[in-house]
């Protein structure tokens, strides 16, 4: 007769008790990373992997280089357009002042013939 009591506590799988569980430990290297905005970003690496030459500054998040003299310019942001400023890509300034002359004279005309009062 078992009474079962034995199995119970056992745990499946489980290590040796007292064992570290913990990640594997290599050496590391700090690299420091230079953005335009003087900030230094020290990320470490393992000492085998390969060093990006650019990394992401952890303050501002500008591109930042291992060159504390020369680091990387700013990106050019695209300003958001408007639908104007699209319109005016489309259309040459010479079309865009036909179009509006077109449209004065047309409101001139219906000016001369009283249909619009302003
Ligand atoms: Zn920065």
């Amino acid at each position: 007769m078992s009474s079962g009591s034995a199995i119970r506590g056992s745990r499946a799988g489980a290590g040796p008790s007292g064992e570290a569980v913990r990640g594997e430990v290599c050496p590391r290297v700090q690299v420091s990373y230079y953005c335009a905005n003087g900030h230094i970003t020290q990320p470490s690496f393992a000492v085998d992997a390969q060093i990006p030459e650019q990394w992401e500054c952890m303050k501002c998040g500008l591109p930042a280089n291992l060159d504390q003299r020369n680091p990387p310019p700013p990106p050019k942001t695209q300003p958001y357009k408007t639908h104007l400023a699209y319109v005016k890509e489309r259309r040459s300034s010479k079309e865009a002042h036909a179009i509006l002359e077109e449209a004065l004279s047309h409101l001139k005309d219906r000016r001369a013939r009283g249909e619009v009062i302003y």
